[in-house]
């Protein structure tokens, strides 16, 4: 899940200066869960830019924000009121508001930040334990990811300032490294404390990622050959 948390009310008026009419979107997935653009925040928000002089002419919580296809069927079977807007507000992540993008030419304003990929702990508790690498080696660290988890980012044993099993960084969180101890020692796989990693290949991962080529067995990515 995209973990995203809503942009201050006065940056959105400021990025929606110049316009007058307003389109909202919001997601039904992720920024629904974190109730950063579900249906109560896409109505606070139409709420509130009312109050602030604009006029709402369109509001809907596209099932997945971030799905493309789904965004310009929207748009395209609400075409007639959506043509008079000068401006789109998406509540949700940065994937959202560039489907939006890619659905219109016209002034799309992200009412969102994007922070992590983040896994649900419980409602409204979110934890990132993948930080999407590219090449997963969990598996020599008790599957708990020391790329992610660990504040920066060891991957060969902890640095001197874990104190009481908290990390230095953030003492209100539990070390990686204590962690992921414990867990080889439950599973009697002490021996993989004394692995050395290398460093670790960034090159496996390239920006934008893109999947450009779909077989039975794999997805072959953009950087691939
Ligand atoms: S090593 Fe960590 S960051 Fe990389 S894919 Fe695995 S869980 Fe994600
Ligand atoms: S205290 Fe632990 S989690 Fe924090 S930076 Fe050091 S090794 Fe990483």
């Amino acid at each position: 899940m995209i973990i995203s948390k809503k942009k201050p009310f006065e940056e959105i008026l400021e990025d929606l200066e110049k316009d007058k009419k307003i389109v909202i979107l919001g997601c039904g997935e992720c920024a629904t869960a974190t109730r950063t653009g579900g249906e109560p925040e896409v109505a606070e928000m139409k709420e509130a830019l009312e109050a602030a002089g604009k006029e709402v002419v369109f509001t809907e919580v596209v099932h997945t924000g971030c799905h493309e296809l789904d965004v310009k069927r929207i748009l395209r079977s609400n075409k007639e009121v959506v043509e008079r807007a000068d401006a789109f507000l998406v509540l949700s992540c940065g994937a959202g508001a560039q489907a939006c993008r890619a659905a219109t030419d016209k002034h799309v304003v992200p009412g969102c930040d994007s922070l992590f990929l983040g896994n649900i702990q419980r409602s409204m508790d979110f934890l990132e334990k993948c930080s999407h690498c590219g090449a997963c080696v969990i598996d020599d660290y008790g599957s708990i990811c020391p790329v992610t988890r660990c504040a920066k980012g060891l991957v060969n044993g902890p640095c001197g300032g874990m104190s009481h099993g908290k990390c230095e960084v953030d003492p209100e969180m539990d070390c990686a490294w204590v962690l992921i101890h414990e867990q080889l020692k439950k599973e009697g796989r002490e021996d993989k404390r004394t692995t050395t990693h290398g460093p670790k290949d960034w090159n496996v991962i390239r920006r934008p990622g893109a999947v450009v080529e779909r077989g039975p067995d794999k997805l072959k990515m953009g950087s691939e050959k």
